[in-house]
């Protein structure tokens, strides 16, 4: 067995220092090697020697040497033709057009992701990013959700086994906070990204989702700052008829803090059964930053005020296509997928 290692590895070494410059040398070696009397039938045969307990490992042996050698022979005659003659090559016309291959389509979530932008760019947003594994401070205690606070419950996400002080970023506030901590004021950024959350799946739910949220800080922000470019962004969004409400809510790391709907856009605000009957469909959660947010990144609540939005990618590409599931956004079903072809 170790005789026959030796001898393919000594055959090896003599087949790569192999010098082949024209189709009799080629021939030579193929004969050589490869022909019915050549080296590759006599090592073949070597097999029945081989003990029965090894024979498949030196079939295996012998079957790679075979592969390599057939590879290294057509290489060498590859080289030869091409040097040889080029006559082979004149059937292939040229002139002819290729083959067109099909154009891919942007995916529904980044359309409607990068209009968001678009729109908040306008406004003098611009677009921070940060990490999707966070720790607990970033994710839950900068942000007014000390452990046990009972409002975590409601964003159960999934940690890492080997670092319990790690996890699955549940909002892209975390990277709010990050930002805040650089202390460069006045801030005016937006928050693209994925978010996970420990969520069944369903047709309305998923363990990932994507967001945007936005964060302005200065002095004097107002309210009235917060409801004036949420109006402009909901116009540039779904169009200029579509009326916008703001209903009290409780979020810990803002206050006061309300969410918004906006009129439904498939009935207008008639009643149907996407609005629920109500004529309203709910679209992000907003308010005013909580000055413990702004004292945990060092920013002088006194001075500062600023506000601070969120909302869900998948909801407002849902409303904007009327898709009514969320899982074919993530399920690569070209069919779906090609139906967003205006990007
Ligand atoms: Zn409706």
């Amino acid at each position: 067995m170790d005789q026959l290692l030796a001898q393919i590895e000594q055959y090896k070494k003599e087949i790569e220092a192999s010098v082949v410059t024209n189709k009799e040398e080629l021939e030579a070696f193929r004969i050589k090697y490869l022909g019915t009397k050549g080296l590759m039938k006599s090592i073949m045969g070597e097999m029945k020697n081989v003990p029965v307990d090894q024979k498949k490992e030196a079939g295996q042996m012998l079957n790679e040497f075979k592969v390599f050698t057939e590879s290294f022979f057509e290489t060498l005659s590859a080289n030869i033709g091409s040097t040889e003659s080029t006559a082979a090559s004149s059937s292939i016309d040229t002139t002819l057009p290729g083959q067109p291959l099909p154009l891919g389509t942007r995916h529904p979530i980044s359309i409607v992701q990068n209009k968001i932008i678009s729109i908040f760019q306008r406004l003098g947003f611009s677009v921070a990013e940060g990490p999707e594994i966070e720790d607990d401070w970033h994710n839950f205690t900068a942000l007014n959700l000390p452990e046990n606070h009972p409002a975590r419950d409601m964003q159960d996400t999934f940690y890492i086994s080997q670092n319990p002080d790690w996890l699955l970023r549940t909002h892209t506030s975390s990277v709010q906070i990050r930002e805040m901590e650089k202390n460069e004021l006045p801030l005016r950024i937006i928050c693209p990204g994925r978010v996970y959350r420990n969520e069944t799946i369903s047709a309305r739910a998923h363990c990932f989702f994507n967001q945007v949220e936005g964060l302005y800080i200065a002095e004097n922000v107002s309210f009235a700052d917060l409801k004036q470019t949420l109006y402009f962004f909901v116009k540039e969004m779904f169009g200029q008829d579509v009326k916008i409400r703001f209903r009290p809510s409780y979020f810990p790391f803002t206050e006061p803090s309300a969410e918004m709907d906006i009129s439904c856009l498939i009935c207008g605000g008639e009643g149907c059964s996407v609005c629920k009957r109500t004529g309203w469909v709910e679209i992000l959660g907003c308010g005013m930053v909580h000055p413990s947010v702004l004292d945990n990144c060092g920013i002088d609540s006194n001075k500062y005020t600023g506000f601070a939005f969120g909302l869900g990618i998948e909801r407002i590409t849902m409303l904007s296509y009327q898709v009514k599931d969320l899982r074919l956004f993530s399920e690569n079903d070209v069919r779906f997928l090609k139906q967003f072809t205006q990007a």
